[in-house]
């Protein structure tokens, strides 16, 4: 491999994804491994960027909570997760030591936020992702720039207004009970109803249900950082139609009301399931230019 191969790892709660490529659009190799403990998952991601010939840069989009901060001891740590092993996890510590390479580091979602912003060719207001599946995440990119404030957005915990015909439920948020997490994830809506979204019928409430509540966090976003785009990928959002019902929704709840709302777009990922890789090796990208 060239000196300028950039390294990507998508890190999930269930799998790594790796990959490594000359360029963020242009991937020559991936490779998926089960996450296990970290001592076995980060020993073999080592291995298999060094059998690709190594890498000149790193970039790891993760699932959190991370420590973002540049001035902070753990920057580059997995912090507090209930994940049994993984709480207190020094994954740039531990490749910066195993690669010698730069590590650029940031969310799972703010690297899919940052790839999708990208795919738009870079112009336009601010982009949100979103992603529905297991749990609920957000990144933000604004001005082109991921954002982290003292840490990183957690949209998935605000408290969307109650569905008149989901009032029963409890919720399933170990911290919230009935944020949005709590009610529109995958595994909550599996709680009310013992089905996932996309085995429901088509005349379901459950279809309305739940896109009411990813709408409600669309305007949320519209009105409070006024993107132009909210991005919906994961799992939940496969649900063939749930794409276009948030976005319809959206628009009533909107009713008209705020500046840009004619710019307003609420879209399926233009990168598919790429984002979050592909924004992975964009940090490796910038780690590599720093
Ligand atoms: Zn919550």
């Amino acid at each position: 491999m060239p000196r300028e191969t950039l390294g990507a790892i998508e890190a999930g709660g269930t799998k790594f994804v790796l990959a490594v490529g000359p360029s963020p659009d242009r991937i020559l190799a991936r490779h998926t491994i089960p996450t296990r403990d970290p001592a076995e998952t980060l020993a073999e991601a080592a291995a298999w960027f060094a059998a690709q010939g190594g890498v000149s840069a790193l970039g790891i989009a993760s699932f959190g909570p991370v420590e973002l901060d540049r001035t902070a001891p753990k920057w580059g740590f997995i912090t507090n997760t209930p994940k049994p092993g993984w709480a207190d996890c020094d994954l740039v510590g531990y490749f910066t030591r195993a690669l010698g390479v730069p590590v650029g580091f940031d969310t799972d979602v703010n690297a899919a936020a940052l790839a999708e912003h990208a795919a738009t060719g870079g112009t336009g207001g601010g982009l949100a992702y979103l992603t529905i599946g297991t749990g609920i995440g957000g990144g933000l990119v604004i001005n082109g720039q991921p954002v982290h404030g003292i840490a990183h957005p957690e949209i998935g915990h605000i408290y969307p207004r109650r569905h008149p015909l989901d009032t029963e439920f409890a919720g399933i948020c170990t911290a919230h009970g009935d944020c949005l997490e709590g009610l529109a994830c995958g595994p909550a809506i599996i709680a009310r109803w013992g089905k996932s979204l996309s085995e429901l019928p088509a005349d379901h409430p459950g279809h309305a249900i739940i896109a009411d509540y990813i709408a409600q966090a669309c305007h949320t976003l519209f009105a409070s950082v006024a993107v132009e785009e909210v991005v919906i990928g994961g799992g939940v959002a496969q649900t063939p139609d749930l794409v276009d019902r948030v976005a319809a929704r959206a628009r009533e709840l909107d009713n008209g009301y705020l500046p840009g709302g004619a710019r307003h777009a609420i879209i399926a990922p233009r990168l598919g399931t790429d984002s979050g890789i592909t924004g992975a090796m964009m940090l490796a990208k910038a780690a590599a230019e720093t």
